[in-house]
């Protein structure tokens, strides 16, 4: 198996800080930038890609049922 020292660092799409992450992430798996203060949704393992979650999106406009 490979070095598990490794450091898994990520960059922030919004304002490009950097995000320490577990080594072991998977697609799917959400990371927090402490700079933004926003959450951001791994789409790709390697190389390590961050999107905008998807929650940013969605707006609570149901909430009158
Ligand atoms: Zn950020």
């Amino acid at each position: 198996m490979m070095s598990d020292e490794q450091i898994v660092v990520a960059r922030c799409p919004a304002c490009r800080a950097r995000i320490s992450c577990p080594p072991v992430i998977m697609p799917g798996d959400f990371l927090y930038c402490q700079e933004c203060h926003r959450r951001f949704e791994v789409v790709s393992q390697n190389p390590l890609v961050l999107d905008w979650a998807a929650e940013e999106l969605n707006t609570s406009y149901i909430d009158r049922y």
